[in-house]
């Protein structure tokens, strides 16, 4: 199997186009002149001062998983595992180091995991590494002390998501169950381990995926969604797109072909991701005019537009609006009209989609003004989305899982 065949269309484009981007080449030149003037390996350094490291003899098992996952792969650099105590279900795969890579495991992800289960963990993390995923150094430059421009931000954000698709497949390739896979991603969503209280039913966790959708198609609906929008982004999301994956000619013959399998993914992914700058639809309209209104308005309430502010604000504006037509203050005065097109056509996650990308947007600018705070709190409770919403989105990470 050729693992760049069922990497996902969309992570490839974005990946690509993201290296070409003027803002991440420095950024890795940067991480790159760094690296050199240090001389010990920084990695397997920290590693070996902080984890354990897992023998071959220590733990044969694990290692024979990895040899599988590594030959399906198509890998040959050797592999070291470490474990670290950790109460938090989490695994890791580093930048190779001198011709050797590194995973990283938490303990109770160790202990809690079935074999099939590690196999995906294993073959998801060797993914972001066959994938070449590190290179887009997303947490520099979203963390960074010099603030990448808004729509880079963004950019970065659903590429993350896309990238964690192409992750799952190769898991899944390693792991060739999709049962259990499904039991990992329903493992790392709930915390629920055992089956004393709870057995699980691969359908029933598909079935929550459906009813979200269909909660999605109603708009003015309210569902408690936030922590399946951010604390545990995409799980059912993730075994959906997997589930398709599965049922595609990639997987077996005769299935679904990939162009198929890429769209049916990027409308499970659409719950999260709306193209909506440039959608026809009633609901992409009123998001987009949402989103305008939204994004001057917070930009202007403290201190006014600023002149980095007008050229971001531009890179959205691209398409069929002028940047001097812009006129901040009928633009507020318009802002509670936007709010309730937005609630009359667009669905709760659609609403907190808007929400979010504001944020993104207000968090470019740190530290994020008391005034900016409070204005995204008035848009997020006029589009009846739950308390805390904003300050959720202000201090949601965006690195790779
Ligand atoms: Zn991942």
């Amino acid at each position: 199997m050729n693992t760049a065949a069922i990497r996902c269309t969309n992570d490839l484009k974005m990946y690509q186009a993201l290296l070409d981007n003027t803002d991440v080449k420095r950024m890795r030149e940067r991480i790159q002149r760094k690296e050199e003037k240090r001389k010990s390996p920084g990695i397997r350094r920290h590693l070996l001062a902080t984890s354990v490291r897992l023998s071959r003899s220590m733990s044969a098992g694990l290692h024979n998983m990895a040899d599988r996952c590594t030959e399906r792969l198509g890998l040959c650099t050797p592999l070291e595992l470490y474990v670290y105590a950790g109460p938090r279900f989490n695994a890791a795969c580093f930048k190779p180091e001198e011709g050797r890579l590194f995973i990283m495991f938490s303990s109770s992800l160790l202990e809690a995991f079935a074999d099939q289960e590690l196999l995906f963990v294993m073959g998801h993390e060797l993914g972001h590494h066959v994938y070449q995923h590190h290179d887009i150094p997303i947490g520099y430059i979203l963390r960074g002390q010099r603030l990448p421009p808004p729509g880079l931000a963004l950019d970065l954000f659903t590429w993350s998501r896309y990238a964690e698709i192409s992750a799952d497949r190769t898991g899944a390739y390693c792991a060739e169950d999709l049962q259990s896979v499904a039991r990992a991603l329903f493992k790392l969503a709930s915390g629920i381990t055992g089956d004393r209280v709870v057995r699980f039913s691969l359908d029933e966790f598909l079935r929550q995926v459906d009813d979200m959708l269909a909660f999605d198609e109603q708009p003015g609906q309210g569902a408690p969604m936030q922590d399946w929008f951010l604390t545990h982004p995409f799980n059912p999301l993730r075994v959906k797109a997997l589930k398709h994956f599965t049922e595609s000619d990639l997987m077996h013959s005769g299935g679904i072909g990939k162009t198929e399998l890429e769209d049916r993914v990027q409308q499970v992914m659409g719950l999260m991701e709306p193209d909506y700058m440039e959608g026809k639809t009633d609901a992409s309209r009123a998001m987009r005019n949402l989103f305008l209104a939204g994004a001057i308005a917070v930009a202007d309430v403290y201190e006014g537009i600023s002149e980095q502010e007008r050229e971001v604000l531009k890179s959205f504006l691209e398409k069929g609006y002028a940047v001097e037509n812009l006129d901040s203050r009928r633009l507020r005065k318009i802002l509670p009209k936007r709010i309730a097109e937005a609630k009359q056509w667009a669905s709760l996650t659609q609403r907190m989609q808007v929400v979010r990308d504001l944020c993104i947007i207000a968090r470019a600018e740190r530290p994020v003004a008391t005034a900016e705070l409070e204005l995204l709190n008035e848009i997020a409770n006029g589009l009846n989305l739950p308390a805390g919403f904003v300050q959720q989105c202000l201090e949601a990470s965006a690195e790779l899982d």
